[in-house]
């Protein structure tokens, strides 16, 4: 695609790692009551090829919240779709396309432990470590990044490029059209 200036994980790649994030989360949640939470709309590549490789009972569910809007963060985060599941007692995991800011899984760690789940903890694809606006501990992150902006694998522009099976960095020229 002419609009992507450089691939910055192949789909082989993504593949790879999200089976070793699949592997040591099995370890780590073994007799737990694991819940997903993906975050619409952009996770759900991540979360669908990651469910199959936990080797584990899980449920999932999902959240939209928007927080975001182009190309820069705002502050404020509101929900637009909660989940349907009960978590009083469960082990939730968020799975996350890419944290920014931080702000989005801040607000929503907050509230999940407001709601007495057992335990609350984040998995992404990527990071942006130098974009945080708040410090967030995130337990499993596929890859650290530049600050740039990515498309690809759920991630969009104006709602484009989600589906590509890569993830790739957009040509600046069309972030200004
Ligand atoms: P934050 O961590 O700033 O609260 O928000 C993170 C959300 O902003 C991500 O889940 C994603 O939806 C969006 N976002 C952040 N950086 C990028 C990026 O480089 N590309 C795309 N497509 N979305 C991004
Ligand atoms: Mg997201
Ligand atoms: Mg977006």
């Amino acid at each position: 695609m002419t609009e992507i200036k450089e691939i910055l994980f192949t789909r082989e790649e993504i593949q790879k790692k999200v089976q070793e994030l699949g592997k040591i989360i099995s370890n780590d949640y073994k007799g737990k009551k694991l819940i997903l939470v993906g975050i619409l709309k952009g996770a759900v590549p991540f979360m669908a090829d990651l469910m199959r490789e936990i080797d584990l009972d899980l449920e999932y569910d999902f959240m939209d919240v928007s927080s975001y809007s182009g190309t820069t963060s705002v502050g404020e985060v509101r929900i637009l779709k909660d989940i349907s599941t009960h978590i009083e007692g469960k082990d939730v995991l968020f799975v996350e396309d890419i944290i920014d800011t931080g702000l989005t899984l801040s607000y929503l760690t907050d509230l999940f432990k407001s709601r007495a789940a057992n335990s609350v903890a984040i998995t992404t694809l990527l990071s942006k470590p130098k974009r945080r606006k708040i410090d967030i501990y995130v337990k499993y992150i596929g890859y650290e990044i530049e600050d740039k902006f990515v498309v690809g694998y759920g991630m969009d522009y104006n709602e484009k490029f989600r589906s590509l099976p890569y993830i790739g960095v957009l040509d600046e020229s069309i972030l200004h059209k």
